[in-house]
């Protein structure tokens, strides 16, 4: 599974971070940081509890291989500038 973040509806929160903080941390402006997006068996839990508190319906799992999507997903310093 991957971890993807819809950079059009995230405001910054920051409950991903708190509910998956191995894979996430947050920006200087509270954006979050994903290190590493595939999600290991182990995480699933926390990543599917973290997918869920979003408020902004902006983090989601996707089944997709982690290599074989475009760019819907932006890993470490790649999140856009506002
Ligand atoms: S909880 Fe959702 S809206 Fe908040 S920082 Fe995480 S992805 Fe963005």
């Amino acid at each position: 599974m991957k971890l993807e973040i819809d950079w059009t509806r995230c405001d910054g929160h920051g409950f991903c971070a708190s509910l998956l903080p191995e894979r996430i941390t947050l920006d200087e402006w509270g954006f979050p940081v994903i290190a590493r997006t595939h999600i290991d068996q182990s995480e699933l839990t926390a990543a599917r509890r973290a997918v869920g508190t979003c408020p902004a319906l902006a983090l989601r799992l996707s089944s997709q291989p982690v290599d074989s999507r475009s760019s819907t997903s932006r890993e470490v310093n790649s999140r856009p500038t506002r």
